[in-house]
Order: structure tokens, then C-alpha cells, then sequence
């Protein structure tokens, strides 16, 4: 995909302002220093750095920015963000891109990562705003198509093993838990975030 970066991209409004709307994020205040691509730890799985990802956004190239790999490769991490020296939350715009390409029905080329971050949400949502690790579990390999797939290759017993341990370990509860006090502000962030599903 970078290969298109040689060609000049006209500008197009939209994603950027959108972003800025939203979000309260500026991509626009990128000088592309590069210093978050810099420190990335996953920009040898992207097919845009990070820096790019902003310009292209800036540019408003909404195909090339949701279709990408990049915004499903990202985890998050957070050291991009806490890099760039004009303070853009760069790991939000990430995670702000990958809700657009999910509601705009965007092709995904990370489509067990997309089923995770679904999962990851609802799992959320569904336990009163806290992680049940069962649940998780239980939804992804439903989802995933996982469970049928390692039956086949003959590494569900190796998964069973390990969550065994996990479990012995004190790693994995299958308790669910407890819910946060203030349930309906946390549902409302939900709302106002505008998280997939909702
Ligand atoms: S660190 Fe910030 S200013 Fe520098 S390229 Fe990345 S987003 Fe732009
Ligand atoms: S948050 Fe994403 S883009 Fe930023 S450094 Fe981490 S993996 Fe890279």
C-alpha cells in the first residue's frame, strides 16, 4: 500500500474534521516528525506507519486510512502518543478509525482482531463494565469460527490445557464480576462514545 504514498493525494475534507468534531483530536497539528513511527513496536506488520496514517487522515483518504492494516495491527500501546510532541493521541485516532471502518462496513484485513475488539466490547458492556474473562473466551471462539477450526488442526486440547493452567493460577475467573458502581454513567459512555453495536 505505501507505494500509493508516491503519488500526490489531493485533499479531501471529512475524516479529519470529523475527528477533530467528535474526538477533540487535531491531526492537523502533525508536523511529521516521525518520532511516533519512530517508537512503535508493530511497524514491521503495518502497511502504513503511524505518521502516515495521521497525514492520511489529515488528507482526508478515507479508503486507503479504513481499508488499512495498520489501524488493526496497532494494540494500543500507547508509546506513540506519549511521543509526539504535539500531544495528538494517536493511539485514539487508531482506535477512533477502526470504530469508522467497522460502521462505514469497511473490508477488514484483520478480521480475527476485528471479532476480538467486538468481543473485547461487549464483553464489557454485558458483565456491568468489567472484563469476564469466561465470557471473553467463551464469545471469541464462538465467534471466530475458532473452536471448529482447532478441533480440525488438533490444537483445542493444547487450548484446553493452557486455560486449565490459567485457571490453577488464579489467571482466569470464571466468576463473573462484580459490576461498577455508577452502571448507568458507564453505559452512557458507551452511548456517547458511539462503540460499535450500540
Ligand atoms: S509524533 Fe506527532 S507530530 Fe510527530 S509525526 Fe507523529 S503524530 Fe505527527
Ligand atoms: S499505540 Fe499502536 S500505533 Fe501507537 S505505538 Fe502502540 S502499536 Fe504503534
Amino acid at each position: 500500500m505505501r507505494e500509493l504514498l508516491s503519488e500526490p493525494l489531493s485533499p479531501k475534507p471529512g475524516l479529519g474534521e470529523q475527528l477533530l468534531d467528535e474526538r477533540k483530536i487535531s491531526v492537523f497539528d502533525c508536523y511529521q516528525c516521525r518520532k511516533c513511527s519512530a517508537g512503535c513496536p508493530l511497524t514491521f506488520a503495518m502497511d502504513f506507519y503511524p505518521h502516515e496514517i495521521i497525514r492520511l487522515t489529515a488528507l482526508g483518504q478515507e479508503d486507503l486510512v479504513l481499508e488499512s492494516n495498520t489501524i488493526w495491527v496497532c494494540a494500543s500501546c500507547q508509546t506513540c502518543t506519549t511521543r509526539c510532541p504535539n500531544d495528538i493521541d494517536i493511539a485514539a485516532v487508531m482506535d477512533y478509525l477502526k470504530e469508522r471502518a467497522i460502521a462505514t462496513h469497511r473490508s477488514i484485513p484483520q478480521k480475527n482482531v476485528a471479532t476480538f475488539h467486538q468481543v473485547f466490547l461487549d464483553d464489557v458492556r454485558l458483565s456491568g463494565g468489567r472484563l469476564h474473562e469466561a465470557l471473553l473466551l467463551r464469545m471469541y471462539t464462538s465467534r471466530s469460527g475458532g473452536a471448529m477450526a482447532k478441533l480440525v488442526n488438533g490444537t483445542f486440547m493444547g487450548d484446553l490445557k493452557l486455560g486449565f493452567e490459567l485457571f490453577r493460577k488464579g489467571r482466569l475467573r470464571l466468576k463473573p464480576p462484580q459490576r461498577v458502581r455508577d452502571i448507568d454513567e458507564f453505559m452512557e459512555l458507551f452511548k456517547k462514545a458511539k462503540v460499535w453495536g450500540e
